[in-house]
């Protein structure tokens, strides 16, 4: 009975060591009675990200495999035999803050606002960093003029590091620069992970007082084992007003809550909040609905940031590879207090 049940359990595969979990010593006891099968799950690490979806993926399959049997999952987490972890050196000893930027569906703009705040921060004269980690549509390099740009590997201090590009004095690194257009969906799970890992840990960040990273939208295992590699200090939502994004944005905010993530979300930005046409400066048309991004922000007990309406210079800066905070004086208002705002709540928790 308890070699079946650990087949059952050996069909689990923990994402960061790409073990499954019996071969990985992640299983630890299990005990069978008459009704009832008990297991316990190690982790070695004392906040090991992976190990509620583990336990659940754990209780899911037992209770299809053994339906007459009741199913008890323990984890311990910061087990008794922790393994070595092997020894890494990284290039972001040198980051002060780091950004996350996160939206709950695509195309709410949360890749232009990344690079609008990026370059909002860098105006206000601070050393800024990106890193593209939307696997889905890197766009970053678009938004940056970049497009071409084919990141150098130099050899420094005994390791390979990869050179950012630079773009408004501002160090850019993206997956798009690893993967073609039309390769984006197949660089899923552990591929993904793995190239995101290295682009974290490798590139020649050099000295930043921020990094921000362009999330890709929705949750998941990427943004999982993003959280687990770098200490994130505070978290950003971008959404638009309309109503049906209330659910992905709730998800968003409870996947930096959660408790073995435990990562301080800055509050939502509202982005396409309202439309001005140009000629018409003192009109504001509610396209998407009116104060969307304030009610759930107010029910889920963030801040609201700020709000950017839709603006054709915004649009026009991300496909000429000049974020508008760097042309429209009124953009670069907006962003100016939405950035201080975000400093203040990155600086309070690093
Ligand atoms: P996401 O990263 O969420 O998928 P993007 O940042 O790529 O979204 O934005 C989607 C599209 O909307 C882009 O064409 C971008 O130029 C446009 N856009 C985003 N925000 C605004 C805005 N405030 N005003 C006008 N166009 C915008």
């Amino acid at each position: 009975m308890e070699e079946k049940i650990k087949k059952v359990l050996a069909e689990i595969v923990h994402p960061e060591t790409e073990k499954n979990i019996v071969e990985g010593g992640v299983v630890g006891g299990v005990s069978v009675n008459a009704e009832k099968i008990t297991v316990t799950l190690h982790f070695a690490k004392s906040r090991d990200p992976f190990a509620l979806k583990i336990k659940s993926q754990a209780e899911t399959r037992l209770k299809e495999a053994f339906p007459d049997y009741t199913i008890t999952v323990i984890v311990r987490e910061g087990g008794t035999t922790p393994r070595p972890e092997p020894k890494q050196t990284t290039t972001t000893g040198g980051i002060a803050h780091v950004i996350a930027i996160a939206s709950g569906k695509g195309g709410v703009g949360k890749s232009t606002v990344t690079a609008n705040l990026a370059v909002a921060l860098r105006n206000s004269g601070y050393r800024v960093g990106i890193l593209d980690a939307d696997i889905y549509g890197p766009s970053q390099p678009k938004m940056f003029g970049v497009e071409d740009y084919l990141p150098d590997a130099v050899r420094e201090e005994g390791e390979d590091r990869i050179v950012p590009a630079e773009s408004m004095d501002i160090e850019l690194m993206s997956i798009g620069f690893f993967i073609k257009p039309t390769d984006a969906l197949l660089w899923r799970g552990a591929m993904a992970t793995n190239a995101l890992k290295q682009l974290i840990h490798q590139t020649r960040w050099g000295t930043l007082d921020f990094l921000l990273i362009d999330l890709p939208p929705g949750t998941g295992d990427i943004h999982l084992s993003i959280i687990n590699e770098l200490k994130i200090d505070t978290a950003v939502i971008v959404s638009t007003p309309q109503q049906v994004a209330v659910v992905d944005v709730v998800r968003g905010i409870e996947m930096f809550r959660n408790e073995h993530v435990d990562i301080p979300v800055a509050g939502i930005i509202e982005n396409m909040a309202w439309f001005t046409p140009e000629e018409l400066p003192d009109k504001r048309y509610y396209l998407f609905g009116k104060g969307g991004a304030r009610r759930y922000a107010e029910a889920a007990g963030v801040e609201l940031l700020g709000e950017i309406p839709i603006v054709q210079s915004i649009m026009e800066g991300s496909d000429e590879g000049h974020p508008a905070v760097g042309i429209d004086p009124r953009v670069e208002q907006w962003y100016r207090v939405i950035a201080q705002r975000i400093v203040e709540k990155a600086v309070q928790n690093g």
